[in-house]
């Protein structure tokens, strides 16, 4: 089991190590008359200017030609967990879904974005691969937040980019679907909601719906999640301020959509500077 998990991890991680060999490569020619040390020591540095943002400052060389140890293991999991610049890959992946292709000025700018890799446990407990699109000002947060969830186990059943659901927003959160970034108004307004500067995240969201009340009428986003709007019954993965992902993202200075006033958005956290 433990080795299945290993080799899955290592698998899940390549993309970062593809980043990592590009920088290594373009290093070394222009370091060429510098010595070997001097070229490691330098890409470490390189790595943490560079594009990679990891979980800390030390880096670690993974040597994937030999046999993989225990705690060889262990420094990959922390390797799963960064942001980068959005690559033209990613921006081909979003663009015309989260992020629309127009030639009107937008709010937002692919600068302004981060692709954030994490891995989180899902509803079986077993360990997945997450991806977010984010503004850059919380993509550090977030790799730390999913960290802290990842190490105590936290249920989220997958976190998937909102572009596999064609930005459908509906058919994310009725999927359980945890998303960040993408660029929609507020629903039955014309704002834009916060999500449109990849400032707020939903959280297994058909356990924590959206509540509001319009026209005198309750509605419930998405529509299958009625069982879970009255928030004095029991259930699981329910979010309220007694709950570790709630902590978390508070102390790192999200604000909660379940303590609104005018509605109630139980899987919604934001962080606007
Ligand atoms: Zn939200």
């Amino acid at each position: 089991m433990r080795f299945l998990v290993i080799a899955y991890l290592l698998t899940g991680c390549q993309k970062k190590g593809a980043v990592e060999m590009e920088t290594e490569i373009e290093s070394e020619i222009e370091l060429s008359e510098e010595s070997t040390s001097a070229i490691t020591q330098d890409m470490s540095e390189t790595e943490v200017d560079g594009s990679v943002y990891g979980l800390g400052e030390d880096r670690f060389e993974t040597n994937t030609s030999e046999a993989i140890s225990v705690e060889e293991s262990i420094l990959d999991v922390e390797d799963c967990f960064y942001y980068t610049a959005l690559t033209e890959e990613i921006k081909e992946r979003i663009t015309g879904k989260s992020y629309p292709d127009t030639e009107e000025s937008l709010q937002i700018s692919y600068e302004d974005l981060a692709y954030v890799h994490v891995l989180h446990y899902d509803f079986q407990a077993q360990v997945q691969e997450g991806e977010l699109i984010c503004n850059q000002s919380i993509a550090q947060d977030l790799v730390d937040i999913f960290h802290e969830l990842y190490e105590s186990q936290y249920p989220i059943e997958k976190i998937r980019l909102i572009d596999e659901y064609d930005a459908d927003d509906e058919a994310s959160m009725a999927d359980n679907n945890t998303s960040c970034f993408n660029y929609r108004t507020v629903p039955g307004r014309t704002k834009l909601s916060n999500h449109s500067y990849g400032c707020a995240i939903d959280i297994n969201p058909l356990y924590n719906p959206y509540v509001r009340t319009s026209d005198g009428k309750e509605l419930i986003s998405p529509d299958n999640a009625v069982p879970y709007a009255d928030r004095s019954a029991d259930f699981p993965y329910k979010i309220d301020k007694n709950d570790l992902c709630y902590r978390i993202f508070t102390e790192h200075g999200f604000r909660w959509g379940g303590a609104w006033n005018s509605s109630k958005d139980y899987q919604h956290f934001e962080k606007v500077s």
